[in-house]
Formats: C-alpha cells, structure tokens, sequence
C-alpha cells in the first residue's frame, strides 16, 4: 500500500479525526487501494455500529408530484397541465396509511412535491390525517425545503413551522434537499432550492427542538470531490454541536430522466467505484456518526450488499411505495422484502436486525 494511503487509513482506524485533504486522497484513489480503504472502513464501522446490519420497516406517501421547482436532477416533478399529475386527498391518503398499519410497518415516511397551494397547515393536515389512520407509527416527514416553503407561504418563521409540524406529530425529519452543500453547484442541479445556510439553519434549528434527522448527500452528477468533501465537513461539523442526526444516507444519483442529463450538465451518475469511496469514506471521515445507510433503491441490492462490506451498517427501509427515484430512471424502488434483506446480510457474514427510525432493536 502507498504510503500516503497507509497512513489515513492507519489514523482513521485508530479513531483520529481525518482532514478534508485526507478525505480528498482517498476519493482520488483508482486502483486496487480502493479495496484497502474499503477494508479499513469495514473495521471502523464493526468497532463503531457492531456486525448487525440493520433496516426498518416502512412505507413512503407520497402526496403530490405538483412541485413549484424544477430541479434539474428530478424527473418526478410536474408542472399544472403535464399529464401523470397525482394528488392525493384526505381519503387516499388515509387509506395509504391504513394499509401501511396493517402491514405492521414501524415509519411512514411522507416527502413530495412543492404543491403551488400549499401552506404550513397543509402539512400539518397531512400528519393530523396520517396519525388518525395509522395511530403509533414513527412519522418521518418533510425537509428543511418543505419547512422553508410552508414558512413562507404562511407568513410564519421557520421555527413556528417546525414548532407546529412537532405538536401536529412530527417525529423526525428527512435531512434531504441537502444535494451538495455548495451554492454553486446547487445553483446549476437546484437553483430554486434553499442555499447552504438556510439547509444548514433550518437543521440545526429541528435538532435544536428534538426533531432528529437523517443525513443526505445526492452525489454523481457535476460534483467535484472538493464538493464532496466540504459536504461532508459541514454535516461533520452539525453533528459536532447538536448529535442530532441518526445517520448519514448517500443517494446515488440516477440520472436517466432527468433535465441536467439531457442537457449534458451533469454525468451518467456514479462509477461503482464511486459508490463504494462514498460510504467508505464517509465511514472514515464522518466519525461522530454511527450509522451510514446503503440505499438499495439508489444502487440496487448487489451494490449496496458490496456497500456492508465498505462502511455501511444499515439497508434502509422496506419503502412499499417508492415514486422519486422511478421518476428519475431507477427499477425495482418498491419494495425489498427483509428475506432478501436478511439473504445479502448472512451472506457476508453479518446478522440482520429490525431497527425502528431512531436506531432501537425490536
Ligand atoms: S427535487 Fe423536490 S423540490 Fe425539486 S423539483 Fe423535484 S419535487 Fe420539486
């Protein structure tokens, strides 16, 4: 092993903190290193999460597809008068809702798009009606955009928002509409998007309230590493101050129907040698977080099984229903049945357990 290389990986294992320059080595590395950090992010995660291999089982509503944006790496998105355009009422909604109770799932997960009528109380009907119709089950909803656009269309801060969305049964939230954490790429993937600092204030501000969150970063489109990077260093350094966040989720991006593909902005999505740098890496450098997320829907189950042996310890959710990711390309986002779960995790030698959204075994 290169020496430069053995030596990041040498410190990270023995639990120093690594440097953005560090980070930046290893996303660099092309040849048959990749393995050996891969390895060394194995033995971090096994000395940080243990061997389990953890997943929740869940189901996403989505309620519209109406959005007010057009981010370019969205191919989920309709505008009034494009055909396909859903949105769904109180009586579909709870009926969704119905059915994931009786499917025993644990997290209903809702995200969607910026409906151009929406206001805070229409999220918070949306939770009203979730928790009449599934009662107990973990709400994980919104995002720090969402919060930011029901606070403006209400005349409302974003704290009153989050405030309001907690009382209405706002368990935690999704840490999405993150992307990359740097205004300029944000301004060519997702212009209309919040900048850095309001998705960096909204967070802490949830976190500071007890609304924990997950961790995102959407990667593989015009990204530099450098942006990976200082990406990273910003979640990092939240974690530092408020421990709010449960896991760091990398979301591969698929780019087949998306605008910033078809307009050649952005990449064919991420080599499987980028995947996998992704969540070792962020296993080494991430080192106040215990859990990294494979996620099967991004990557399909044969990479993110690879994604166990390189720094993850958690598949994600059972999801039921998934509509962003197959609106911009991907197949077989439905649904992941925990036998198949449980057949990849056995196969390296890993046990699997059910976790709910805040990381207890049940
Ligand atoms: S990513 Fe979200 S905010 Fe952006 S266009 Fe798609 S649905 Fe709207």
């Amino acid at each position: 092993m290169d020496h430069e290389l053995k030596w990041i990986l040498d410190r990270a294992i023995a639990g120093d903190r690594l440097e953005d320059a560090e980070a930046l080595a290893l996303f660099a590395t092309r040849d048959r290193q990749v393995w050996e950090i891969a390895a060394a992010a194995d033995r971090v995660r096994e000395a940080r999460a243990g061997n389990k291999v953890t997943w929740v089982r869940n189901q996403n509503i989505n309620v519209t597809n109406l959005c007010v944006n057009a981010c370019g790496f969205c191919g989920y998105s309709k505008k009034p008068g494009d055909e396909g355009i859903y949105f769904h009422g109180r009586d579909e909604i709870q009926k969704k809702a119905r059915m994931a109770k009786e499917r025993q799932v644990s997290e209903i997960c809702t995200v969607s798009g910026l409906h151009p009528d929406f206001t805070a109380q229409s999220y918070i009907d949306v939770y009203r009606w979730i928790h009449e119709a599934a009662p107990g089950v973990h709400l994980h909803a919104s995002n720090p955009m969402e919060v930011a656009y029901a606070a403006r269309k209400s005349g409302m801060t974003t704290g009153e928002v989050l405030v309001a969305m907690k009382e209405a049964g706002l368990h935690s939230m999704c840490g999405t509409a993150a992307e990359i954490l740097v205004d300029p790429v944000r301004d060519t993937i997702c212009g209309e998007k919040i900048p850095t600092q309001e998705w960096i204030r909204i967070i802490r501000e949830a976190h500071a309230m007890g609304i924990r969150t997950t961790a995102t970063i959407m990667y593989g489109h015009c990204e530099t590493d450098a942006d990976i990077v200082a990406h990273l260093a910003i979640l990092r350094e939240i974690q530092d101050e408020t421990h709010g966040f449960t896991e760091f989720v990398p979301l591969s991006f698929i780019h087949m129907n998306t605008p910033i593909f078809r307009a050649g902005k952005a990449r064919a999505g991420a080599t499987g040698r980028q995947d996998l740098l992704m969540v070792a890496v962020s296993r080494l450098f991430l080192d106040n977080f215990r859990n990294i997320q494979v996620s099967w829907v991004k990557e399909g189950i044969k990479l993110a099984q690879l994604g166990l042996i390189a720094g993850a310890n958690d598949l994600g959710g059972t999801m039921f229903e998934e509509s962003i990711s197959k609106g911009a390309g991907a197949v077989n986002t439905d649904y992941l049945d925990p036998a198949e779960m449980k057949r990849v995790a056995e196969d390296v030698g890993r046990p699997l357990r059910r976790r709910t959204t805040l990381y207890e075994l049940v």
